[in-house]
């Protein structure tokens, strides 16, 4: 994908886009070629984890790595053309081998908590990175304040990372919860961002709503002032005919006594979002659906599917800004 930043009509509107990991880093990708640093993105931390006496940030990282151009593009996280060293050698020591550091990604994660320990926040680290790396949207962890995912499974309850990796998301879920959540601020960029006069619109993007979504919208503050905002709240189902691209929704769906289809995740976000965008092969949902929609291929295997699938968000919140305008002057005039 091209570095330029490809130009939208509507110069100085600002767009904020929630996140997770794999699939949410995608649709940013897209997003931020064509809105560059006229894009936010709040990122999901209740993966964070500490491993090996550093601070690992999987969701930021890995949109780091996607916006800079220097993700694997085959497993979606971590760095290409990665050496590991490090994982070598601490594997001859018996040292934990669950968890697979490579060298330059490990940097990442020595340099993160060096600074963390001399006092600066996950915010302003970030931040550091992404002008390192050359990012021009702002990422944002949504809060420097631990909060912890945990899974509940019939192998009784275990943090995020044990399941997701170490366990390789094989047990099952009964459910989740987010330690920490009540007393974790809201990361103050991110509310800024939502509270922007110049906004004009939000995206959640296509990740897991149960464990990468939830838990920025558990963070106090942020599910409020997305329903204060002004701008269009859209979501992108990350379930396209039943299925997950990558990981464990669906399972987790089935799992939860849900039916892992496109209007689960729509009812999922009922209340919040005023658009829902499903995928072409989800289309016979879209009647029931109570909402506008947008009915388009979400599945975004090039880069320019991405651009595309963001163009198509882009103009839903247009038409959806549209109508909203046309509603208030109407009201007015009535
Ligand atoms: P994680 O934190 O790395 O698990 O990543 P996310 O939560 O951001 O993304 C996981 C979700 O992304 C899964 O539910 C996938 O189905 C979804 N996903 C991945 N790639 C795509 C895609 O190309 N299109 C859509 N619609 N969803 C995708």
């Amino acid at each position: 994908m091209s570095a330029a930043t490809a130009c939208r009509d509507d110069a100085g509107a600002t767009y904020v886009a929630l996140s997770g990991g794999v699939g949410g880093s995608k649709l940013s990708l897209g997003l931020s070629h064509l809105l560059g640093s006229r894009l936010t993105i709040v990122v999901n931390t209740g993966d964070d984890f500490e491993h090996l006496g550093l601070h690992v940030s999987p969701d930021i990282d890995t949109t780091l790595y996607t916006l800079a151009g220097l993700v694997n593009e085959e497993t979606g996280w971590g760095r290409r053309d990665e050496s590991w060293n490090f994982m070598r050698a601490i594997e001859a020591l018996g040292g934990p081998e669950w968890f697979r550091l490579g060298d330059g990604d490990l940097a990442m994660h020595v340099d993160r908590t060096r600074r963390l320990r001399a006092g600066e926040t996950l915010n302003e680290i970030c931040a550091k990175f992404r002008a390192c790396l050359g990012i021009k949207p702002r990422v944002l962890p949504m809060s420097d304040d631990p909060l912890r995912t945990l899974v509940d499974t019939d192998n009784g309850v275990l943090a995020f990372q044990e399941y997701f990796v170490r366990e390789q998301c094989r047990p099952r879920v009964r459910g989740i919860r987010f330690e920490g959540a009540t007393k974790a601020r809201a990361s103050s960029m991110a509310l800024d961002a939502l509270a922007a006069p110049t906004l004009a619109g939000v995206i959640i993007c296509p990740s897991n709503p149960y464990l990468s979504i939830d838990p920025v919208l558990a963070v106090p503050g942020i599910a409020e002032a997305l329903r204060k905002c002004r701008a269009p709240v859209i979501a992108v189902s990350p379930i396209i005919a039943g299925k997950a691209v990558k990981g464990p929704t669906a399972k987790i769906m089935g799992e939860l006594g849900l039916a892992a289809d496109a209007a689960t995740i729509a009812r999922h976000y009922s209340g919040l979002i005023k658009g829902f965008v499903l995928d072409e092969e989800d289309a016979r949902y879209e009647p029931s659906l109570g909402l506008p929609t947008l009915v388009t291929k979400t599945l975004m295997k090039t880069s320019a599917d991405k651009i595309a699938l963001a163009e198509a968000c882009l103009a839903m919140c247009d038409k959806l800004r549209a109508g909203g305008d046309a509603r208030r002057a109407k009201a007015r005039d009535a």
